[in-house]
């Protein structure tokens, strides 16, 4: 298996990154997660633009352009011969002496990991996964802004802890204010039923003023149902607001749309708005696939 590391491909075993390096020591960077279907990254461009945010909002100055990512991407699938995989784009602080001031660090550290992309088990979608509201409240976004994607990431872990004591696959957080935000690595939604003036059901979400990470399935999702005529609220909801709704899903690059069964002691089914748009987003993979793969034979020509 090789792994980029900096400006090279290195097998792994030699893939090593220093003691001093502010993303140990600190939890200072910021990443992305990929997934690839057929040879091609799904919203490459999207995941790029979302790093480079991330970056800049910790003053992280990634001292190479897209393009190069681009490449060392592409370079460590074909090295590793994956056609369905999972990638992870690290860029942290850099090499430092101890101490917190972001000029220690000269160089960022960048790395790419490319893993075979291993499926969720087929039941998940069919039949849900369990869900718990946890105790701990996502990062205040004055605090530290869940939109930077960064590498520190114990809120998130602490949340996923609890799930895991209670046997449940994702934990959701509340904000400050007690208000649903999002799951550890997942944005969540929600299903209302039709209201006496509205005739189709209304699908809810908690809005980016909740404190959230703006997920890029979640706005594949929210431009789907819009096509599909189905109302969306991007607000501000309540855990009861979740109890009392028809259907619960959430949204991940990897996972794309999984339903939930449950969310604390509330059951759902897995109803027609979450089967609609998990259809939806596969046309959606196998186009993008498609004209990615087109386009780049062109490139070729
Ligand atoms: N929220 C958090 C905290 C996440 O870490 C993630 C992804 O890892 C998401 C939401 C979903 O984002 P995306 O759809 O871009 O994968």
């Amino acid at each position: 298996m090789y792994v980029y590391l900096n400006d090279r491909l290195v097998p792994v075993s030699d893939a090593k990154v220093s003691v001093f390096d502010h993303g140990f020591l600190y939890g200072d960077g910021v990443f992305e997660t990929m997934r690839v279907y057929d040879g091609v990254v799904f919203m490459l461009n999207e995941h790029l633009y979302r790093l480079y945010r991330s970056a800049s909002m910790i003053r992280l100055d990634i001292s190479f352009d897209p393009d190069f990512i681009k490449k060392a991407i592409y370079e460590t699938l074909y090295a590793n011969k994956l056609r369905n995989a999972y990638v992870r784009v690290t860029v942290s602080r850099g090499y430092g002496s101890v101490g917190l001031d972001t000029e220690l660090c000269k160089e960022p550290t960048f790395v790419v990991i490319a893993e075979e992309f291993k499926e969720y088990p087929e039941s998940y979608y069919r039949g849900g996964v369990k869900v718990i509201v946890a105790k701990t409240r996502r990062n205040h976004k004055d605090a530290l802004n869940p939109q930077i994607k960064s590498i520190n990431f114990l809120n998130n872990i602490l949340a996923k802890i609890e799930a895991k004591e209670k046997g449940a696959y994702e934990a959701i957080m509340l904000n400050s204010e007690g208000r649903v935000a999002e799951g550890t690595i997942s944005n969540v939604f929600f299903v209302k039923e039709a209201g006496a003036i509205r005739e189709s059901p209304l699908l809810c979400t908690p809005s980016k003023d909740a404190g959230i990470l703006d997920g890029i399935t979640r706005g594949i999702a929210i431009n789907l149902a819009e096509r599909d005529s189905i109302m969306v609220n991007e607000g501000s909801f309540t855990p009861e607001d979740l109890y009392s709704a028809l259907e619960v899903f959430l949204t991940n690059t990897t996972m794309e749309i999984i339903p939930v069964c449950q969310v604390d002691n509330v059951r759902y089914s897995v109803g027609s708005v979450t089967k609609l748009l998990h259809e939806a987003y596969r046309k959606v993979v196998k186009d993008y696939v498609t004209s990615n793969k087109l386009s780049s034979l062109k490139g070729r020509r």
